[in-house]
C-alpha cells in the first residue's frame, strides 16, 4: 500500500495559540475574579496576555527552562490564568498542586515533580513556610499577590507577581516545538499509596479543549459567561481555563469563596451562563436558594461531576430553577473529560420520567474517547444497560502511563487504560458508573452498587448527605451499612430511611442498617473518603448479623 501525505499546513498545536487567539479575537472580553479579599478584579483577555507575555520574560529571566516543572497552589483567579499560559507557552510544565493534601503529600508530589519555582496564592504562605525546609529543589516563590497584599514572610527568595513582572516587554516570541511536548502535571488524589502524575501535553490540552467547546459536550461558547467553580487545582478545572480563551467566553473565578451566598451572588452580578462544579458545591448552592428564596435566571446549564449527581438534584436544578444539567464523568488521568449527559435527539422523544433515567446515567460516549466494559478475565460484556465491569478507556486525551513510570505499565495489552470504575453500557452508549471497582459490595456472590443505593438515600428531605459502604457479614460476606448526615433541622430516623427504600430498589439490596453522622470525610478532590468510613467501621455488627435468613 502506498499512502499519499496530505497537503496541509503542519501546525503543531500549543497553548500559546489559545490566549493569543483570546487576545486577538475576544481582546475585550472581561475576566473577573473574586479575590482571596472578597473584593471583585476585572481585566480582559487583551490584559491577560499582555501580563502573560511579560510573566514569560520574567520567568526567562529566573532561569525557567523548557521542561522545568512549575508548582502552583493557587484558587482561581486570573493571575493563576497568566501563569497557566505563560509556564506551558515557554515549554516548561505547569505543575498544579491541591492545597488540601496532607502536609507529607505535598512534600512528596514537589519533590517528586522537582519543581523549580512555586507560585502561590498569600494564603498558602503560611504552609509553604512550613514546608520550605523539606522542598530543597524550590529555588523561588511568587507570591500571586499585588504588592500592597503582599504578606510578611520568613521564606527566602520570595518575589511578588505584580513586581516581577513590572516593565517586561509586552511581547513574547512564543517558541514553536513538537505539539506532544509535555504542558502540565496534575497528581491524582491516591487514596491508597503515593500519589501519581498525570502528564498532560500541548496536543492533548488543544484537542480536549474543543470537546470542552462542543455542543455535545459542555458546549463553552462565546455567548458564555462561564463560573469556573470546579478548581484549576484538579484535573484543570475540567479544560475550562483552555476551552474559554478557544472560543473567548468570559471567564469568573470565584477565589476560595464557594459557599452558597458567593456564589450566587457571582452568577447574579456576572450574568453567569454556564457553570461546572461537583455535587457539595450544588448542593450548597441549592439550600441558599431554598433558604433565601432566590433564583438562578441567568444560568442556562451546568456540568456536574467528579462524583455521581444525584438524581434529585439534577431534578431541582432542572424544574425548580430551570437549569440544563450536564452529568459528565471523567478522571484526571482523562484530561478529565470521558462521558457527558447532553442527551441525544432520540432520547429527547422518550417520556421525560425516562429522560431523567438517563440524566442519572453518567453521560454518553463522546468523539475522541473509546469505551467498553469487560469482566475480571478481560473479556467484553455486552452493551446492554445491564452487564456491569470494569471500564476501559482510550483516546488522544488518555494517559499512557504515569509521571516516570509510577505504578508501571498502566495500559491493557491492547492500550486500553482502566479506570478502576466498574460501569454499564447501553446500546445508545449512555454509560453508568454502578461504583469504584474497590468499593463495590460484594453479598453472597453478587454485587452490589452502592451510587444507586446513595442515590435513593438523597432523595429523601432529609438527609443531606451519604455513603454506603460494605461491611462484614457472617453469611453473605459484605451487606450495605448507610452512613447519612441529616439536614439541618431533619430528624428522619434510620427505620423511616430504610422505609424510604421500599419499592425503588431490589429487596436484597436494601441496606443493612443505617448510622447517622455529623459529617462525612472527604477526599482533597471532595470526594467521600470511603476508605476512612470502611476501616471506622470495620467492626460494626450488623442488626441482621445473627438472623438466620
Ligand atoms: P479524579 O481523578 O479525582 O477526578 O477522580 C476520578 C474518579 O471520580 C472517577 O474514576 C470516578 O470514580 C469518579 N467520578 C467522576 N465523575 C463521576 C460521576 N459523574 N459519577 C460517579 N463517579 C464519578
Amino acid at each position: 500500500m502506498s499512502l499519499m501525505r496530505g497537503l496541509m499546513m503542519e501546525m503543531p498545536l500549543l497553548i500559546s495559540s489559545l490566549i493569543r487567539y483570546a487576545a486577538e479575537y475576544h481582546g475585550g472580553r472581561e475576566i473577573v475574579t473574586r479575590t482571596i479579599e472578597k473584593d471583585i478584579h476585572r481585566t480582559t483577555y487583551a490584559e491577560v496576555y499582555r501580563r502573560t507575555q511579560q510573566l514569560a520574560h520574567a520567568l526567562t529571566a529566573l532561569g525557567a527552562e523548557p521542561g522545568d516543572r512549575i508548582g502552583t497552589i493557587g484558587w482561581n483567579s486570573h493571575r493563576h490564568l497568566e501563569v497557566y499560559y505563560a509556564v506551558s507557552g515557554i515549554g516548561a510544565i505547569l505543575h498544579t498542586i491541591n492545597p488540601r493534601l496532607f502536609a507529607d503529600q505535598l512534600v512528596y508530589i514537589m519533590n517528586h515533580a522537582e519543581d523549580r519555582f512555586l507560585f502561590v496564592d498569600s494564603s498558602f504562605v503560611p504552609l509553604i513556610e512550613q514546608l520550605a525546609d523539606k522542598l530543597p529543589k524550590v529555588e523561588g516563590i511568587v507570591v500571586m499577590a499585588a504588592e500592597d497584599r503582599m504578606p510578611e514572610t520568613t521564606l527566602a527568595n520570595v518575589h511578588c507577581h505584580e513586581t516581577l513582572i513590572a516593565g517586561r516587554p509586552e511581547h513574547y516570541d512564543w517558541p514553536r516545538f513538537d505539539e506532544n511536548t509535555a504542558s502540565s502535571l496534575c497528581y491524582t488524589s491516591g487514596t491508597t499509596g503515593n500519589p501519581k502524575g498525570v502528564l498532560y501535553s500541548h496536543r492533548s490540552t488543544v484537542i480536549h479543549s474543543w470537546c470542552v467547546c462542543s455542543a455535545d459536550t459542555l458546549g463553552i461558547n462565546n455567548r458564555d459567561s462561564l463560573l469556573v467553580i470546579v478548581p484549576m487545582f484538579h484535573a484543570n478545572a475540567w479544560g475550562t481555563p483552555y476551552a474559554a480563551a478557544m472560543c473567548g467566553a468570559k471567564l469568573v473565578f470565584p477565589g476560595p469563596h464557594l459557599d452558597g451566598q458567593s456564589v450566587h451572588e457571582l452568577i447574579e452580578s456576572e450574568g453567569i451562563t454556564a457553570s461546572a462544579a461537583v455535587p457539595t458545591v450544588w448542593l450548597g448552592i441549592l439550600q441558599y436558594l431554598e433558604e433565601t428564596g432566590k433564583t438562578l435566571d441567568t444560568l442556562e446549564r451546568v456540568a456536574i461531576g467528579g462524583t455521581a449527581a444525584p438524581p434529585v438534584m439534577v431534578r431541582t436544578l432542572q424544574e425548580a430553577y430551570g437549569v440544563r444539567v450536564c452529568h459528565a464523568w471523567g478522571m484526571t488521568e482523562m484530561s478529565p473529560l470521558g462521558t457527558t449527559g447532553v442527551l441525544k435527539g432520540e432520547s429527547l422523544m422518550l417520556p421525560k420520567e425516562e429522560q431523567y433515567k438517563l440524566q442519572e446515567k453518567q453521560g454518553r460516549g463522546i468523539y475522541g474517547v473509546d469505551l467498553k466494559i469487560v469482566d475480571d478475565d478481560g473479556e467484553p460484556l455486552a452493551r446492554d444497560g445491564v452487564a456491569f465491569g470494569n471500564l476501559m478507556v482510550r483516546g488522544p486525551w488518555i494517559s499512557s502511563g504515569y509521571f516516570k513510570g509510577e505504578g508501571g505499565d498502566v495500559l491493557d495489552p491492547d492500550g486500553w487504560f482502566p479506570t478502576g470504575d466498574v460501569a454499564t453500557l447501553d446500546a445508545e452508549g449512555y454509560m453508568q458508573i454502578t461504583d469504584r471497582a474497590k468499593d463495590v459490595i460484594k453479598s453472597g456472590g453478587e454485587w452490589i452498587g452502592s451510587i444507586e443505593l446513595e442515590n435513593v438515600a438523597m432523595e429523601h428531605p432529609g438527609v443531606a448527605e451519604c455513603a454506603v459502604i460494605g461491611v462484614k457479614h457472617p453469611k453473605w460476606d459484605e451487606r450495605p451499612l448507610l452512613l447519612a448526615v441529616r439536614r439541618p433541622g431533619s430528624n428522619v430516623t434510620p427505620a423511616e430511611l430504610l422505609g424510604f427504600f421500599a419499592g425503588k430498589v431490589a429487596k436484597w439490596w436494601l441496606p443493612d442498617d443505617v448510622v447517622f453522622l455529623d459529617e462525612l470525610p472527604h477526599t482533597p478532590t471532595g470526594k467521600v473518603l470511603k476508605t476512612a468510613l470502611r476501616e471506622r467501621f470495620a467492626d460494626h455488627v450488623l442488626p441482621t448479623a445473627g438472623v438466620a435468613e
